[in-house]
């Protein structure tokens, strides 16, 4: 058959869910069905998600079915944290595509990478992968799709399916995510309530006088007077404390002799060479320079030389916001998190802060769901919540549920009894077993 032509129709998120391989039962956290039109006759989707060892380390994992036909895999990208990415490779033929070969029909629009580049482990291969969102339920379907037509397993124009190994999410046990899963919405308010209090609780002060990201005062002082430094600080906030993340770019200039994004944009060996000496100043000694680097870049190219310029002139929220997530190194759960940082504690004019959006982040997803004021773990679905649970100003709920997060509401067992929340949190504990990051 020629290349084909799909539409999403419909899907519906699953709750965990498990598989019968041949050699055994393979459990699902969470998952979506869909149901999409292809040349004109409709194929279901199923997509599982969960975490699995690959290439020598834990890394969240997902399998495809088309139909009844387990069909591609995907494997989390090393900045998945960030991204929520997964590389799923392209075989068009029982072959790997290699670097260098063109890309097979229909791959035009997806973004890729080279899988041992993107996701690096002992026997991460260097061939060619699609990179896709977790919750892209569109590309997801499309490249499965691919690979079915591809491999002469797709058929189409009223071909009966065999869907004898294709649970039902019936019978499969997956729990819809239609299932009544919110606590009602005084209890809802009262948990906003009481984040907001403990919030309350924190000491503030004055606006833009004294930041204390880290122990140390002149790192703090430098991230107040220098913008360049605070985008860096927001770039270097992954993967490491907070404290050492905001404290790299006041070694960075130590170490480089300056913090000027001019001369940072132009010297990928010294920021590398500056980042990687030790003490390290981070651990992603590859990515993170790149990062930096290119963020110079666009400050020069894009804001003047100035990365002020990002939030002056009292832009509103959502605008800040997309110009974080512009950076390379800078998703939603950081770009989000500067908005509130720069507003609250730096006392930067920035408008229409009902704009503004909660990070998706580890601690956001386990206090949502465990305090069951989201209904599933996603970040679109969570920012939403978010915006309808205190519509004045969402972001504001990000900090006391970073704190929260941090302080009590841990992976696996969390310290319910001296939590701030306890008196109204449903304590939902097991909806967030898959949060296990961060
Ligand atoms: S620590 Fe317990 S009470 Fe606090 S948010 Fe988490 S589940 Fe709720």
């Amino acid at each position: 058959m020629g290349l084909p032509a799909s539409r999403l129709l419909q899907s519906t998120y699953l709750g965990p869910f498990s598989w019968r391989w041949p050699e055994g039962v393979e459990h699902f956290e969470r998952g979506w069905v869909a149901l999409v039109e292809v040349n004109g006759s409709e194929v279901h989707i199923r997509h599982g998600v969960n975490r699995r060892d690959v290439f020598g380390g834990s890394r969240p994992h997902s399998v495809t079915w088309v139909e009844n036909d387990p069909t591609v895999e995907g494997v989390g990208a090393d900045d998945y944290d960030e991204t929520r990415s997964l590389l799923s490779l392209i075989k068009v033929t029982k072959k790997h595509l290699k670097p260098g070969e063109p890309l097979p029909p229909g791959y035009a629009e997806f973004q890729t990478a080279i899988m041992a580049a993107a996701a690096q482990g002992p026997y991460s291969p260097r061939s060619m992968a699609v990179r896709i969102r977790e919750d892209d339920i569109d590309r997801w379907s499309r490249h499965a799709i691919l690979r079915a037509a591809a491999w002469g397993r797709l058929k189409l124009g009223g071909a009966k399916w065999e869907r004898t190994s294709l649970p039902s999410p019936k019978s499969a046990g997956p729990a819809p995510a239609s299932a009544p899963t919110l606590v009602s919405a005084e209890q809802q308010g009262a948990v906003v309530s009481a984040l907001l209090a403990y919030a309350a609780t924190k000491p503030q002060p004055p606006p833009g006088t004294a930041v204390k990201f880290t122990p140390v005062p002149e790192a703090n002082e430098f991230l107040r007077t220098n913008p360049f430094a605070f985008l860096l600080a927001v770039i270097f906030d992954q993967g490491v404390p907070a404290e050492r993340a905001w404290r790299a770019p006041y070694e960075l200039r130590q170490r480089l002799g300056h913090l000027d994004p001019e001369k940072v944009a132009g010297d990928l060996p010294a920021v590398a060479g500056a980042i990687a000496a030790e003490p390290k100043l981070h651990r992603y000694i590859e990515k993170m320079p790149r990062w930096i680097v290119a963020a110079a870049g666009r400050v020069m190219t894009d804001w003047g030389g100035d990365a002020g310029q990002i939030w002056s002139g009292e832009p509103r929220a959502d605008e800040v916001q997309q110009r974080f997530d512009a950076f390379t190194g800078i998703g939603q759960k950081k770009a989000a998190m500067a908005v509130e940082i720069l507003e609250r504690d730096m006392g930067v004019p920035i408008k229409a802060m009902e704009r503004s959006d909660v990070a998706y982040d580890v601690h956001l997803r386990r206090v949502f769901l465990r305090a069951r004021l989201a209904d599933h773990d996603d970040r679109d679905h969570m920012i939403a919540r978010a915006r309808e649970l205190h519509a004045k100003r969402p972001g504001e709920l990000d900090y006391p549920t970073w704190l929260v997060g941090r302080g009590w509401c841990h992976p696996g067992v969390p310290e319910c009894a001296p939590c701030p929340l306890t008196a109204v949190c449903a304590k939902d504990i097991e909806r967030a077993a898959h949060v296990t990051s961060g």
